[in-house]
């Protein structure tokens, strides 16, 4: 087995062994009989990037779901009629928006026949009546089955009951594995889970088990570093995990309000005149609850914000500079405090990161999370969106510059993305989720129950003779 992998597994011990307070029934709660030939209607988050060509520029999200659909095959079920959003078509048609070609991409990746059920001009509103329905009744063998961008209808997005009935009629079971769309209400994710047996996925289950222990009951010392552009979208946050960690870094534009707060000269920074008070509320209850605050130290400042503004590392801002990333000392400190976290979770990026000049502090925090995975098995999370890319965006970074010293590359080292124990697959869902909310989607699907004997008990007995076994190969190792 790849180190990497062995780790990673080392640090998915801790999640399992602990229950989540968000426990909902998950379909490996079912047993093998509760699925075998029937009929399952899932809802995805295939919101996939498309190029102005109409090409899919990421599809991770499609790979991401591949897991739960192969469970719900090797278990027998009858069919699967797949729902997703794409964009916002806002009730109407719109070809930029279809999932034609989503469907196109799942089918090689699965390497089997999706069939696409389109809505258009002709058959709107009638085609669930008309095409979906009557192909529910017909289908078995386990065909699969996407239905068109369900933000076409109208009706979606209103929760309307009738929609929800609709997709229901012929099913057996709902599935929801859209952890994306999870704190919407909408008819696809919300009502329809008030009409059938509604369970989460792998994936929705994968995020309420990491996300859900890590802001309920965290392995300490826990650490979480908000970055991002503003404090108003993060203050719901940053109140909420005030309860749970011991160090808060706070990075990016948001933490000028803080220093502003303070008395610090922040230049022409971000700021948000009407939040300074909000920001010296927020450190006060830190300082009571005994949370560290991390702010930054030092900072890489320009005149504007541009990549070709004059770059410079200072401690004390000017009236004409603006905080643009965090500098050396504070990255210093940051590693610090991560040294020896079990938790981190990590929210908006500390810099302006997509310019190359403004990159380094949200890099490093990149590879330092990548790191403590690997050396002590510490549960990194990454959450939002602009997070997730700066994951991405390092790996590439670090990978090239390796390549560019001709260095003898191990490749594994720079897969950064492979090497964070999660990175939430929801932006606006993770961050609600984050700030302690209920999310709609995750709410109406059933409760686990106390006790139920069920596969994924089997599974988590055999995972966890295998982490012995782990840990044994492990020990050998270290001797
Ligand atoms: P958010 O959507 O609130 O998480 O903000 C993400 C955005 O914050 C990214 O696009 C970054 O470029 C931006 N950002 C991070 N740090 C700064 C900063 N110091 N000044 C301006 N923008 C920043």
């Amino acid at each position: 087995m790849e180190f990497h992998k062995k780790v990673l597994k080392g640090a998915e011990e801790r999640i399992i062994t602990v229950n989540s307070a968000y426990d909902k029934a998950s379909i490996q709660d079912l047993q093998k009989q509760d699925l075998k030939n029937k009929k399952i209607l899932l809802r995805v988050d295939y919101n996939v990037p498309k190029d102005k060509a109409g090409n899919i520029m990421d599809d991770e999200r499609i790979v991401q779901t591949v897991k739960t659909i192969e469970y719900l095959l090797t278990n027998g079920v009858a069919s699967i009629t797949i729902v997703s959003h794409l964009g916002r078509p806002k009730g109407k048609i719109s070809e930029k928006d279809s999932l034609a070609v989503v469907a196109k991409q799942l089918s090689k990746i699965l390497n089997k026949k999706v069939d696409f059920l389109a809505i258009t001009e002709d058959n709107y509103p009638d085609y669930l009546q008309n095409t979906v329905q009557p192909r529910v009744k017909k289908i078995t063998n386990g065909t699969i089955q996407l239905i068109e961008n369900i933000r076409f209808d109208a009706r979606e997005e209103k929760n309307s009951p009738d929609l929800a009935a609709e997709l229901a009629k012929g099913q057996d079971i709902f599935v929801n594995d859209a952890f994306g769309a999870a704190h919407r209400a909408h008819s696809s994710n919300e009502a329809v889970a008030k009409l059938l047996p509604a369970y989460a996925g792998l994936l929705i289950n994968k995020e309420l088990s990491v996300i859900g222990k890590a802001i309920t009951e965290p392995a300490r010392p826990s650490v979480a570093i908000i970055g991002g552009s503003k404090v108003s979208s993060k203050i719901d946050v940053l109140e909420n995990l005030l309860d749970k960690v011991d160090t808060l870094v706070i990075g990016g534009g948001m933490a000028y309000t803080f220093l502003k707060a303070q008395g610090a000269n922040i230049g022409t920074s971000l700021l948000e005149e009407t939040l300074i008070d909000k920001a010296t509320e927020i450190s006060r209850k830190a300082q009571e609850k005994n949370v560290k605050i991390i702010l930054p130290v030092d900072h890489v400042a320009g005149k504007d914000f541009d990549n070709n503004t004059e770059v410079s590392t200072v401690t004390e801002l000017t009236d004409d500079l603006m905080g643009l990333d965090i500098g050396p000392k504070t990255i210093a400190k940051i590693e610090e405090a991560l040294d020896d976290a079990t938790t981190v979770i990590w929210n908006g990026p500390v810099g302006a990161f997509e310019m190359p000049n403004f990159s380094a502090g949200t890099y490093a925090i990149v590879r330092k999370m990548a790191e403590i995975t690997t050396d002590h098995q510490a549960i990194t999370i990454v959450g939002g969106g602009d997070s997730g890319s700066a994951v991405k965006a390092a790996a590439k970074h670090d990978l090239a510059l390796a390549l560019a010293a001709n260095q003898q590359v191990d490749q594994e080292l720079f897969s950064y993305p492979n090497r964070i124990f999660h990175i939430s697959t929801g932006g606006g869902a993770s961050l609600e989720f984050m700030e302690g909310k209920l999310l709609p989607g995750i709410t109406a699907l059933k409760d686990r129950q106390k006790g139920q004997q069920s596969q994924q008990g089997e599974d988590q007995e055999k995972k966890q003779e295998e982490n012995k076994e782990l840990k044994k190969e492990l020990q050998e190792e270290d001797k």
